[in-house]
């Protein structure tokens, strides 16, 4: 997994531990719109709520597997993937996760559950010569089993956050968590930097909270913003991503210029 696989797949974790700063909005858009440049895309949802499943058009409820089985080891990540309509495939979940976190706590080798299972599904593609290109994981709102699985899996992390007084709050126990992890199971972890989201250009409010961020973590910020827009609120009941349903919004094109630098990366790298 990570840079410089054979397959030479590029996976990403989107994580922060704080619930509605955009991590599943940020995961489903930056797929779309690398799966629009014509990349082989696969996002993965780890998060038991399955806001992400839904978000693409998959009831949760109707699911026989997802990828609590994957981490169990009750089933393969290739008997689990699903396609979707906007372009990306998606290793769903589904509420049963929930209980993944107890079931893998008695596990010797839990961190590496999802690392492993990723790594079978892209050696399987490998031989069929038709890998993924990019691995977007959605981490749940939390700093447990699950979130260590995503960044255990990764090869840069992306965090989101909500340009708004304190949100700041929480960022250095992730940091802490990424230090943790660097050290036990992925040495190779890099910090992406900071995705700034629900930003809202007509204050000098938010640009203020995100410089005091980037200056306090040493982390840097990935430009340019998403802005705040209704829009993204409206997508996920639609089942389908921003980056279909309003496409010319700035927040969605913002995306794009993200997806665009990562290809280019991916590209110089390879
Ligand atoms: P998380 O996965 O971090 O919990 P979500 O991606 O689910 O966050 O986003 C939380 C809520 O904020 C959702 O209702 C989503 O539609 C909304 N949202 C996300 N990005 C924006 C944005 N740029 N502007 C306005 N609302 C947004
Ligand atoms: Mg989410």
């Amino acid at each position: 997994m990570g840079r410089g696989t054979a397959a030479g797949t590029v996976c990403f974790a989107v994580a922060n531990q704080k619930g509605g700063v955009a991590k599943t909005t940020s995961s489903i858009s930056l797929g779309v719109a690398l799966s629009d440049l014509g990349y082989r895309v696969l996002l993965v949802d780890l998060d038991p709520q399955a806001c992400m499943t839904f978000s693409l058009g998959l009831d949760p409820d109707q699911l026989e597997r997802s990828v609590h089985d994957v981490l169990v080891g009750d089933a393969e990540a290739a008997e689990v993937v699903s396609a979707t309509e906007d372009g990306p495939d998606l290793l769903p979940a589904t509420i049963d996760l929930a209980s993944a976190e107890a079931l893998l706590l008695t596990r010797t080798g839990r961190e590496y559950a999802l690392r492993n299972a990723l790594e079978d599904l892209l050696e399987q593609q490998a031989a069929a010569g038709t890998p993924y290109d990019f691995v977007i994981l959605d981490c749940p709102p939390s700093l447990g089993v699950l979130t260590i699985n995503g960044l255990t899996a990764a090869a840069e992390v992306i965090v989101p956050l909500q340009c708004e007084t304190l949100s700041h709050r929480g960022v250095g126990q992730l940091l802490e968590t990424i230090a943790d992890v660097r050290k036990m199971t992925n040495r190779g972890l890099q910090v992406r930097g900071i995705l700034p989201t629900m930003f809202d250009a007509r204050t000098t409010h938010s640009r203020d909270v995100l410089d005091d961020v980037a200056m306090r973590y040493e982390l840097p910020v990935l430009e340019p913003p998403i802005a705040r827009s209704i829009r993204f609120a409206e997508a996920p009941a639609a089942g389908r991503s921003i980056l279909r349903t309003a496409r010319r919004t700035r927040g969605a094109q913002a995306y794009a210029d993200h997806a665009k630098s990562l290809a280019g990366e991916r590209e110089a790298a390879s």
